[in-house]
């Protein structure tokens, strides 16, 4: 993981270029892992740990079989941000909890609010024990 200054991530993430996870393919074996998660500095602590569990959420996913479209991705690490949050608490984590909520995106916030949908009722290590064992929510 690295700590870049604003604006040399790429643009087009969708994530307000906050952070980035890139994913290695390994084509031959089917094998794929991260190659870098980077995470820009000056955030307040709280967005700064949404955005590392919400990066980190994309590079556990790789060791998660089965495959899944951009919007469940971002969902399910969108949720795993959300987990961040309320852990964190306070009111910043509630304005950001908030944020995710409404987002128009349709890959952010549509991925979250259906991720939610039918992963909310369980606990997060239930949700981790589902997609690690099935690949889907
Ligand atoms: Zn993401």
């Amino acid at each position: 993981m690295e700590l870049v200054e604003p604006g040399i991530l790429r643009a087009g993430t969708g994530e307000g270029f906050v952070g980035e996870t890139v994913v290695e393919q390994r084509r031959l074996r089917g094998v794929s892992g991260v190659q870098s998660i980077k995470v820009v500095s000056g955030m307040p602590a709280t967005r700064f740990g949404h955005v590392v569990a919400h990066e980190m959420g994309h590079g556990w996913l790789t060791r998660c079989p089965g495959d899944r479209s951009l919007t469940t991705e971002e969902g399910i690490c969108e949720l795993i941000g959300s987990w961040w949050l309320r852990h964190r608490g306070g009111r910043l984590a509630a304005y950001y909890l908030e944020q995710m909520w409404q987002n128009p995106d349709p890959v952010y916030g549509d991925g979250y609010r259906s991720v939610c949908r039918k992963l909310g009722s369980l606990s997060p290590g239930e949700v981790v024990r589902r997609v690690e064992t099935t690949g889907r929510l």
